[in-house]
C-alpha cells in the first residue's frame, strides 16, 4: 500500500544509532519525489521538534512522546497546540521537583529544559544510581505515567501516546486521511500504543532488542544489519514505492 502519510520516530529509527545519517536525506527524497510528507513522532523535547521544523523537510511534528504537536502556522511561523491542559503541566512541574528530592543524585535529562509536557532521566543515570524499579514505582504511586524510549525514562501527567497524538492529528490537520491510509516506523518500547492502535506498522529491524517486551508488536518486523535504523526505512518505502 502507498501510504497517504509517513509517521516515524526518531532516534534509532530516522537515526543510525546515535547518529544522523545521509540515508535521512535519501528518505525524505524519496517521499518527495512521491509526494508524502514525514511527520516525525518523537519523545524528543519540543525545542528538538522546532529545529525539526526549521532545519528538515518537515511541516508538522509530533513531539514529547505525542504531548504536543508543533507545526508552521500562520505567516510560517511556529505554533503548537498542547494534547494536556495546564493543570497537568502544572502537576508535572511539581513532580520533576519532588522526584529529584526523593533520589539522591537525581537529575532531569539536559533537554528537560526545553520540554513542557513530559520530562525524562537518563537512562544511563539510572542505572549508575541503580533505582530505575524504584523510580517507576514511585510515579506509579503518584499517578504519574512513565515510559522508556532508547535514551530516557520519560514522565508525564495526564493523557498522552504517541498514538492519540497522531489520531488528533489526522483529525484535526488533514481532514479526510484516514489512519490506515498512513504508515507508521519505529524501533522501540514508548512506540508500543501505535503498534497496538494502527494498523501498518513497520519495525525496523533493531527493534529486535526490545522485542520479546513488546505486548503489541509492528504489523511488519524487517530483519538483518541492512535493515537497521534509517536504512530498513529506506528500503521498506523504496520496495512499497516502486
Ligand atoms: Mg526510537
Amino acid at each position: 500500500m502507498k501510504p497517504k502519510i509517513v509517521f516515524s520516530d526518531f532516534d534509532g529509527t530516522l537515526t543510525l544509532g546515535e547518529s544522523l545519517s545521509p540515508i535521512l536525506f535519501d528518505i525524505f527524497d524519496l517521499l518527495k519525489r512521491n509526494n508524502i510528507k514525514l511527520v516525525p513522532v518523537s519523545g524528543r523535547s519540543i525545542s528538538w521538534g522546532h529545529f525539526f521544523l526549521t532545519h528538515l523537510p518537515v511541516d508538522t511534528v509530533i513531539m514529547e512522546g505525542g504531548g504536543v504537536i508543533g507545526y508552521h502556522g500562520q505567516k510560517g511561523l511556529i505554533d503548537h497546540e498542547f494534547m494536556i491542559d495546564n493543570q497537568e503541566i502544572g502537576r508535572l512541574e511539581g513532580m520533576a521537583m519532588e522526584v529529584r528530592k526523593e533520589f539522591k543524585g537525581m537529575a532531569l535529562t539536559a533537554d528537560s529544559i526545553g520540554r513542557i509536557t513530559d520530562r525524562a532521566i537518563e537512562l544511563s543515570l539510572l542505572e549508575d544510581l541503580g533505582v530505575k524499579g524504584e523510580v517507576e514505582k514511585f510515579m506509579d504511586k503518584h499517578n504519574v505515567n512513565h515510559s522508556c524510549s532508547n535514551v530516557h525514562m520519560n514522565f508525564w501527567c495526564g493523557d498522552i501516546s504517541k498514538i492519540s497524538a497522531i489520531n488528533y492529528y489526522l483529525k484535526k490537520f488533514e481532514d479526510g486521511i484516514k489512519l490506515d491510509e498512513c504508515m507508521f516506523f519505529g524501533d522501540s518500547l514508548n512506540d508500543e500504543t501505535v503498534f497496538k492502535g494502527m494498523p501498518y506498522t513497520v519495525g525496523v529491524s533493531n527493534i529486535s532488542i526490545v522485542l520479546n517486551q513488546l505486548e503489541h508488536k509492528p504489523h511488519v518486523i524487517l530483519e538483518g544489519p541492512d535493515n537497521a535504523g534509517p536504512k530498513g526505512v529506506l528500503n521498506y518505502l523504496s520496495n512499497v514505492l516502486k
